[in-house]
């Protein structure tokens, strides 16, 4: 049996999040990082709803939400100064704000912290994975400490979450493919500020593009466009930042400057995302501008996908073909965000007076049109996660098959209201419609909590027989938004996994014994493909260390 069952490299928000869910299933997990700490320089500024859901997966999102600038959302201007578009979600059909502003390193601390609940789950900071023999059955890895010396150990996979000069994607060679960005940008993050105002500033002016985005305890980030000729040695400098800062708030320029940096951005993915026992995750996965504030909420969103499912086929309670479902649900999606970036960029980055003239124009006519106007302020614009080939039985319930289910509050009997979530466990789940006398036999073929849902006009008392029954929770449905939500795609029961996605449905006229059949069918389907994870001859990886310059 090896020492680990999951070595997880790098100790980002992917890393950490993937370690938290293995700990919450007790798997045996060993997270090695290269640097002596959680990051401490701020990058992600932007968190979104898909994210913080996971956080309360984690348990850990009372600490994330005190941390946070809950819903903000941007302001477009004109370089005559003029608002042409307004972004601001306010629906919250995950639980949680579309985007709230939050600080990395605050976060990474949290998700640190977050592992001492688990016993099974070992931390090496100041410690590089530097070599990989996968052996088909196992990997055995190299560690090596900053005193460079060496440690075998062994794991059954290894969840790579090095971040975007990933080694182990390098040693694997595995090719990214898209593009390099031309733009540079400068980006700087100030302390004290007392401006009031919530929501994201952008600047699209083509003589310099520019955003200032707020951020907890009185923090604002700036990003400015490097122009062509522009040396980053001299945009750098504090005279000419402060400068730039200037021409849009005197008090901004005034502020303490705590960082200020120029980053190349690009817009890419890898080819594949697993070879052998080893999981590509996060930035090694994939790079993506930061325009839509996404690359840190696509990685925890592979760390939630992965996860799961590697605690389960190491628990047996699932096939090991359920690993070839990370990469066919979420590479597609990681994609998609990146080209959103890439076209949220080119609103940004006008190239000319006439390009920035004819986008604004555009936006201004959209307004004028609810439905359009709408989609844009509400985010709609946001490729959601939908899973054709994966985990998911489709067919009943097609609309909700491979989505990510609402969350709603709902009401127990002892007449609290609580987030739907925070009743289903870390598992799966069964979410059913109570319809009296109808299928509430227990199910057996996967552990799940089962969640019976009353109408808001009923009374607890005569579901509750029916619940009792088939060890489910009676919640009172306070919004009618569940109902509406099954019972508008004709299902009676969605089966959602432990990322609170739709597995499966069940038909409202399906016979007594269907949610079981519903169940076999997942498992069946976590059972299908060709073990990919053997190999006839062991590869060895050698993991390059990244060198400024190379
Ligand atoms: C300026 C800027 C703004 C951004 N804004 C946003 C935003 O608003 N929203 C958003 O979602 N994202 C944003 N991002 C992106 C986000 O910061 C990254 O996507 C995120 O940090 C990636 O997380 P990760 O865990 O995959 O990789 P990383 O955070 O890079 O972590 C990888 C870790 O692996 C370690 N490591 C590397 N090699 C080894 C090895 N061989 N052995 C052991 N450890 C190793 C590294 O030391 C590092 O700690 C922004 C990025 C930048 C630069």
């Amino acid at each position: 049996m090896s020492e680990f069952q999951v070595l997880i490299a790098g100790a980002g928000p992917t890393g950490l999040v993937a370690a938290n869910i293995l700990g919450m299933f007790g798997i045996r997990t060993l997270l090695v990082e290269a640097n002596a700490s959680t990051v401490s320089e701020p990058r992600a500024v932007s968190i979104d709803d898909e994210s913080l859901r996971s956080m309360q997966y984690l348990g850990l999102i009372d600490e994330v939400r005190s941390h946070i600038v809950p819903g903000y959302g941007s302001y477009y201007y004109s370089a005559s100064g003029g608002c042409f578009a307004k972004v601001v979600p306010d629906i919250m059909e995950f639980g949680h704000p579309r985007r709230s502003a939050f600080r990395q390193p605050i976060l990474e601390g949290q998700l640190r912290e977050g592992l001492k609940r688990f016993p099974s789950v070992q931390t090496r900071f100041r410690t590089r994975v530097h070599r990989i023999i996968d052996r088909g059955d196992s990997v055995s890895v190299e560690l090596r400490g900053e005193d460079g010396n060496a440690e075998m150990v062994d794991a059954r996979y290894v969840a790579a979450c090095d971040g975007a000069r990933s080694g182990i994607r390098e040693g694997l060679k595995i090719g990214m493919s898209g593009s390099t960005y031309d733009q540079r940008w400068l980006i700087v993050d100030l302390v004290g500020s007392t401006d009031r105002f919530r929501h994201t500033r952008v600047y699209c002016d083509p003589a310099r593009p520019a955003l200032a985005l707020p951020g907890p305890h009185g923090t604002r980030r700036y990003e400015f466009m490097m122009l062509p000729g522009e040396s980053a040695e001299a945009l750098v400098e504090e005279k000419r930042v402060r400068e730039l800062l200037a021409r849009h708030s005197a008090e901004d320029a005034g502020l303490e400057i705590v960082r200020r940096v120029v980053y190349r951005f690009h817009a890419r993915i890898a080819e594949r995302w697993r070879a052998g026992n080893i999981f590509l995750a996060g930035d090694a996965a994939h790079l993506t501008p930061p325009f839509a504030g996404q690359g840190m909420n696509s990685g925890v969103r592979d760390a939630h996908n992965l996860a799961w499912k590697l605690a389960l086929a190491l628990r047996g309670e699932l096939g090991e073909g359920v690993l070839d479902t990370y990469e066919s649900e979420r590479k597609a999606h990681a994609w998609s965000l990146i080209q959103m970036a890439v076209k949220m960029g080119r609103v940004m980055m006008p190239m000319s007076p006439w390009n920035a003239s004819f986008t604004q124009w555009g936006f201004r006519a959209l307004s004028l049109y609810p439905p359009a106007r709408d989609y844009v302020m509400q985010m709609k614009y946001k490729p959601k996660p939908r899973f054709d080939d994966g985990l998911v039985v489709h067919g009943v319930g097609a609309e909700l098959c491979g989505r990510m289910f609402i969350q709603p509050m709902v009401e127990t009997e002892a007449v609290r209201q609580v987030a739907l979530d925070d009743l289903l466990g870390n598992g799966f789940a069964l979410i059913e419609l109570d319809q009296p006398g109808v299928d509430a036999a227990p199910v057996s073929t996967l552990p799940l909590r089962r969640i019976r849902v009353i109408r808001r006009e009923e009374r607890f008392v005569a579901a509750n027989s029916a619940a009792s029954n088939s060890g489910a929770t009676c919640v009172r449905d306070v919004s009618g938004a569940i109902e509406r939500t099954l019972s508008g795609s004709g299902v009676r029961a969605v089966v959602l996994r432990p990322d609170r996605y739709v597995a499966a449905g069940v038909a409202i006229d399906a016979a007594p014994g269907e949610t079981d059949r519903v169940l076999q069918a997942v498992v069946a389907l976590s059972q299908r493909g060709a073990p990919t994870g053997v190999q006839s001859a062991p590869v060895d990886i050698r993991v390059e260390e990244w060198q400024p310059g190379s």
